[in-house]
């Protein structure tokens, strides 16, 4: 049985005023049934870390380098977002791919950096509007999932989250049918590939989820909760899309 989970990508947001979020996100989700991720920009992580205590709340990265430390300024190792109390790291995210050129080999890498380190991989796969158009949605899917997903995948350290480009932060969400065709194509694909160990893994939808739509999208087969970008910086909003899960 997956555990459901509400993962929350802050993004290039939050300094130190908006820790008050997370003091009242752990009040309203003491009780919360599912696992909660919040990966706040990595200057929070410590801090916030130091905030939920023992509460039952993650916080991960959102991006790391590949090599475990080196002349690369400006970025961030794996074993850097575990020391200062991450449990997490996003990988692949559209944005890193789109504004970095972050191939699926690079997001491979950085899949087995996070393992490496300790860190639970959220890998980001989708289709951009295009794609979609262009009737290869599903091909884009398996191509990334089989670029992006090290063979040595573990379901307790992987989590895959299904993200059309066109929906992060544009207020537009695929139909449920759409979304439940790729989530289950992305289980099979993991299936042929890594046999029993894909029924493990958890697959997040991401994309414009917000408290009024959560309910919907968590009912749809192989969703096993969302990657949540604008509507994770507010704990009223978040804290409505746990409770849908
Ligand atoms: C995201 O950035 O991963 C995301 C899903 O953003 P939003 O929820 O704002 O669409």
């Amino acid at each position: 049985m997956r555990r459901k989970l509400a993962a929350g990508n802050w993004k290039m947001n939050g300094g130190s005023a908006e820790l008050a979020e997370i003091r009242e996100l752990l009040k309203s989700s003491s009780t919360a049934q599912t696992d909660i991720l919040i990966c706040p920009p990595a200057t929070l992580i410590e801090r916030m870390r130091a905030l939920v205590a023992d509460a039952p709340l993650s916080i991960g990265g959102q991006d790391c380098h590949v090599a475990k430390s080196g002349a690369h300024t400006g970025d961030i190792s794996a074993g850097m977002l575990a020391d200062a109390g991450a449990s997490h790291v996003i990988v692949g995210h559209s944005e890193r791919r789109q504004d970095h050129g972050e191939t699926d080999a690079i997001v491979r890498a950085k899949a087995t950096a996070s393992w490496g380190a300790g860190l639970i991989a959220v890998i980001c796969i989708g289709e951009t509007l295009d794609e979609r158009e262009g009737g290869k949605t599903l091909d884009v899917i398996a191509t990334q999932l089989d670029g992006s997903v090290p063979d040595e995948m573990a379901p307790e350290t992987t989590v895959i989250a299904y993200e059309p480009v066109w929906a992060i932060g544009t207020g537009l969400t695929p139909t449920l049918e759409q979304i439940g065709e790729v989530h289950d194509f992305i289980r099979s694909e993991l299936g042929k590939k890594f046999a029993e160990r894909a029924d493990g893994v958890r697959l997040l939808y991401g994309g414009s989820v917000k408290p009024s739509n959560a309910a919907e999208i968590f009912g749809v087969s192989n969703v096993d909760g969302a990657l949540v970008g604008g509507a994770s910086l507010k704990a009223s909003d978040f804290s409505g899309i746990i409770a849908a899960l």
